[in-house]
């Protein structure tokens, strides 16, 4: 089966991106699915919360220049049959470096090519910067599919709204394969009628799209990052592991992952 790529993209910030892209591509690769997490934000969150150092020259900083392979930076991890393409700082800069330049927007696409055809994983997933500036429309260009990771919070839509048109965008412009591949509700508040009501608005626009598996609002997903642990390695029985859990068994199935 072809190598399935997910990026995982709000142009808002602080909505549980990278806490969705660790875990559920962790939760993935337990499930025995071969799994690539790409950090594409110069912040590199999602390199430590998966036990990953950072390291000058370690990211795909280079390869966008055109300087070295996609296929170089892949690192191991912890976790069994995930591997990780950190991120660094300088990421940050590609904006302004390549601001303009031939195939601006097209560049991650091509470069990751090359790991998509060398039939190394299943899945590729990509945590995205919290703007849909030159790094988020890159990945949006490389996905097959999107995912967007949707807080239960006030105006909860109102975003939904905007990442939904970019996708049009996009689609109309760079990746006429792209599709809306779910939204995930995160930090979903049981004390609170609101976190209920934004899940009943979202499947009401979006039926189909939405995940079953909704993610609690824990300490646990909080804390296990500054660990540089999955939830799986940090708190494996914690509600949030089991809603992760539950996430990749729907990601599996509605993409027929490994088969
Ligand atoms: P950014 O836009 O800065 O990249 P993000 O969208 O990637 O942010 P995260 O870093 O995943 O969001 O989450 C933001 C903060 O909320 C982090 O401190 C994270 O630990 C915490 N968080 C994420 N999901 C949950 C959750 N389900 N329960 C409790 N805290 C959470
Ligand atoms: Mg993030």
């Amino acid at each position: 089966m072809p190598t399935k790529v997910f990026t995982i993209a709000n142009q808002k910030g602080g909505v549980g991106k990278t806490t969705t892209a660790v875990n559920l591509a962790a939760a993935l690769a337990e499930k025995k699915i071969r799994t690539l997490l790409v950090d594409l934000d110069p912040q590199a969150n999602a390199t430590s919360a998966v036990g990953v150092e950072k390291q000058e020259g370690r990211s795909l900083y280079g390869p966008m220049r055109g300087e070295g392979t996609a296929l170089e930076m892949i690192t191991p991890t912890p976790v069994e049959r995930l591997s990780l393409i950190p991120s660094e700082e300088d990421l940050g800069a590609l904006e302004i470096e390549l601001a303009g330049t031939e195939n601006f927007l097209g560049r991650l696409r091509a470069i990751l090519a090359p790991v998509r055809s060398s039939g190394a994983f299943d899945a590729i997933v990509i945590d995205c910067p919290p703007s849909m500036g030159m790094l988020s429309m890159n990945s949006l260009s490389a996905a097959d599919h999107l995912l967007i990771a949707l807080q239960c919070e006030y105006l909860a839509l109102e975003g939904l709204g905007q990442i939904l048109r970019n996708l049009e965008r996009i689609k109309g412009a760079l990746n006429p394969d792209l599709t809306l591949g779910g939204v995930v509700m995160t930090m979903f508040d049981m004390r609170t009628n609101l976190s209920r009501q934004v899940v009943e608005e979202v499947k009401k626009h979006l039926p189909e799209q939405l995940f079953k598996t909704v993610i609690p609002r824990t300490v646990r997903l909080s804390e296990a990052p500054s660990f540089g642990k999955t939830i799986f390695a940090y708190d494996n029985t914690s509600p949030g592991a089991t809603a992760y859990r539950g996430l990749a068994k729907e990601v599996i199935e509605r993409f027929q992952l490994g088969k």
